[in-house]
């Protein structure tokens, strides 16, 4: 028998040593918002700590795995801004390399040769739930007389190697739970390469992880049960331990596991619906890590500095898309306009609202708008809604505003008419000269400047949420406000 150490801790790293971290996605559909909070945490922690952070595409699946979800992965990953260092490592080139790590196993007497086929070990499965028992392999092959081997191998019988799990528990301290230790007589002797010599899940990344030297490896704490078998894998192939960390599940708001009953699961919907990716970055840091306090809103930068192992949550974190959506509009204002501009100016072009000749032909005035909409938007879809007013020579009047506002149709019609004649005096078309005007109306009628704006912002807008009624009157510019009122006066009478 093998003697391996059977408890681990994780291997001081020197400080001359510089973190190494994984994202290892499997590429068997689109890049899922649990895969991408997991990409970012790995991200952080390489980008706060100075270390590296490595992209490997877990493609052994040749059935499941496609090149569009490989894609999908790289677009999901290039919208967030998590560029990955180094080239990218396809799992499926490296099948030579785990079959060898095989071969120095057995060598090395970790692993040992199972002629069990499948149909045999199916049977035995079948007759161990017959008798409400868990299937666990019996050993039966590692008591195989050496001539029996000898002859079995000689003869061309297809085996698998299947690893010799010592006595004893095997555990590691992890970054986000601590101890954790697993008796090994819980562990069975798993199989590590199968008679085609292809490597099972475990064997495939413990042996690339130890070719690309990973320091850390962080994912999900549904692999929390591979771990065992992946560090008793260190061992036998003579490779110091990376410290492990389990990030935890994610839930929807009801509390159970995240799926598409919750609504998009995919980053790329996301990115569909308007969402910035910072604002996805902020969200998805979230889902697993807090940088303390009360504190939510943070830009990349502010999640670089702040990141520490501390702040990695034990418990499942919660998906509130509502959340994401505030979130959004946070980040709406807090951007660079010019960064916030490239993903608003499409959007307005493919509503039809406008063409890049009409932007270019006055950029500051379309700067000035999206400026003054961001604001009050969540989404960029919001702004473009929101934009529609100023970008269109006809209005749409919200049905709602309209029951609010204008609920006295001919004193709706009459306060218009007479706010008309006000604003069509004033002589500077700026905040500073519209407001007098409006707010002596006010007065000399003996009414809330309010019972004035609203109305008018409706007639404006057709809207009863906008920006400020003299930053509206300023973005439209004297004639089309002036027009827009005669528009309201007519519709109203
Ligand atoms: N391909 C595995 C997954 O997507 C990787 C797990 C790991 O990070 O070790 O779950």
């Amino acid at each position: 028998m093998t003697e391996t150490s059977a408890t681990a801790s994780p291997v001081a790293l020197t400080s001359a040593t510089r973190p190494r971290l994984r994202f290892a996605p499997s590429p068997t559909g689109y890049l899922h918002v649990g895969g991408a909070r997991t990409a970012l945490l790995n991200w952080l922690y390489a980008r706060h700590f100075d270390g590296e952070f490595l992209l490997r595409i877990e493609d052994t699946d040749r059935a499941r795995s496609t090149d569009a979800s490989t894609r999908a992965i790289f677009e999901g990953l290039e919208w967030l801004g998590l560029q990955w260092d180094e080239e990218v490592v396809y799992q499926g080139a490296n099948v030579a390399r785990h079959a060898d790590d095989g071969a120095r196993m057995l060598a090395a007497n970790a692993v040992y040769r199972c002629f069990c086929t499948s149909e045999e070990l199916d049977q035995r499965r079948r007759d161990a739930q017959a008798r409400h028992e868990t299937f666990t392999y019996d050993r039966r092959c590692d008591r195989l007389p050496a001539d029996e081997i000898a002859r079995l191998v000689a003869a061309n019988t297809p085996y698998a190697l299947r690893f010799r799990v010592p006595e004893g528990t095997t555990g590691w301290v992890d970054l986000v739970h601590g101890q954790i230790t697993f008796p090994n007589k819980d562990i069975e002797d798993f199989v590590v390469l199968r008679s085609d010599n292809t490597p099972v899940y475990n064997m495939a990344v413990v042996s690339d992880d130890i070719a690309m030297r990973i320091t850390i490896v962080m994912r999900g704490d549904d692999h929390i049960s591979n771990t065992p078998k992946q560090i008793l894998l260190y061992h036998a192939l003579g490779a110091p331990l990376p410290t492990f960390a389990h990030l935890p599940m994610i839930h929807g708001t009801d509390g159970k596991k995240l799926s598409k009953r919750h609504g998009a699961t995919a980053v790329a919907d996301y990115q569909i619906q308007g969402i910035l990716p910072t604002a996805m970055l902020n969200f998805l840091a979230l889902l697993g890590w807090s940088p303390g306090g009360d504190r939510e809103i943070m830009t990349v930068p502010d999640m670089i500095s702040l990141f520490s192992t501390d702040g990695l949550q034990r418990k499942a974190a919660i998906f509130d898309p509502q959340k994401l959506e505030w979130m959004n509009g946070q980040h709406l204002s807090l951007i660079a306009l010019d960064d916030l501009l490239p993903r608003v100016v499409p959007a307005l072009v493919a509503a039809g609202l406008t063409t890049p000749e009409a932007m270019a032909a006055r950029p500051e005035w379309f700067r000035a708008l999206i400026d003054l909409l961001r604001v009050r938007a969540r989404t960029v879809l919001d702004i473009v809604r929101q934009a529609e007013p100023y970008l269109r020579d006809t209005i749409n009047y919200d049905p709602e505003a309209v029951a609010k506002q204008w609920k006295d149709r001919s004193a709706a019609a009459e306060l218009l008419a007479v706010a008309r004649i006000q604003l069509a005096s004033v002589a500077e078309w700026t905040p500073q000269g519209l407001e007098p005007a409006l707010r002596t109306l006010a007065e000399s009628r003996g009414v809330t400047a309010g019972k004035i704006f609203q109305p008018l912002r409706v007639a404006l807008t057709g809207l009863t949420v906008s920006p400020g009624i003299f930053d509206v009157l300023v973005m439209l510019g004297r004639d089309r406000a002036l027009s827009r009122i005669d528009t309201a006066i007519a519709y109203l009478r």
